[in-house]
């Protein structure tokens, strides 16, 4: 079996806890009564079940917030999985890359079939709930986590400081700005974000201000844009404050 890596465990609170897996991507775990759930597992170099199981005994649900390699890339430690199937193909991309296939061949790995999470499923841990909202923009098939006991929103690349929106599967600004309208009714609903590139969670206020830099951007409000180099191509970013914050999207096609 290959070395593999641990991730670093921050308590959220007495039943939720944030894996940061060495600055690459977070997952979390959230505990009920009867279940715990396993949100994400980053890119597959730690083993996320083992971590999950350091830390409760209940029995693992393991969901997905979107088909990217960074943030189901774990998912081989598991049975099965859920995960909106509009992603499926991102994740058959991962599958096919040819690292994944050799620690695939090498390891006698495998990854679990996946179970479609449909807009509006909750999921009952017995005492905590999450209720998954599908949330279209960085991918198709992204979903966010709502946990109202918690006041908690897992967003998974969401809701996030710095946004993507130039990836080929990427969707147009407007489906973000729509996937994030959708939410405001439940604006009161959640004080915390925690996202799948968090170190220490983000408050409400990264809801805001992504949703007026998106409006911002959707303006044409971009004589402020920055010229943001992804594989090869030329991007734009939007930078909004506070912080450095960005959206990188694409300049045209919008
Ligand atoms: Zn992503």
């Amino acid at each position: 079996m290959f070395e593999l890596r641990k991730p670093n465990v921050i308590p959220i609170n007495d039943h939720i806890w944030l894996l940061d897996d060495n600055h690459e991507a977070t997952c979390y775990v959230v505990a009920g009564t009867e279940y715990a759930a396993v949100i994400d597992t980053s890119i597959g170099l730690s083993n996320i079940r083992e971590a999950a199981e350091s830390l409760t005994s209940l029995p693992l649900i393991c969901i997905n917030t979107h088909g990217h390699g960074d943030h189901m890339g774990g998912n081989w430690s598991f049975d099965k999985a859920y995960m909106n199937l509009a992603d499926l193909p991102l994740a058959e991309e991962h599958f096919h890359h040819p690292e994944v296939q050799k620690g695939i061949k090498q390891h006698g790995i495998h990854y679990p079939p996946f179970e479609h999470i449909e807009d509006g499923r909750v999921f009952d841990l017995g005492g905590v709930k999450l209720e998954a909202i599908y949330f279209p923009g960085h991918t198709a098939g992204e979903i966010v986590l709502l946990d109202r006991q918690d006041r908690i929103l897992f967003a998974g690349d969401g809701i996030i400081q710095h946004l993507w929106l130039q990836l080929k599967e990427s969707l147009p600004v407007r489906t973000q700005i729509q996937s994030m309208e959708r939410l405001l009714p439940l604006r009161n609903i959640f004080d915390m974000i925690l996202h799948g590139h968090n170190q220490t969670p983000n408050g409400i206020e990264l809801f805001d201000t992504l949703l007026e830099a998106l409006k911002d951007l959707e303006a044409g409000n971009t004589a402020d844009d920055i010229d943001y180099e992804w594989n090869g191509n030329i991007s734009k970013a939007h930078p909004y404050q506070p912080e450095d914050r960005r959206i990188v999207y694409k300049e045209s096609g919008e």
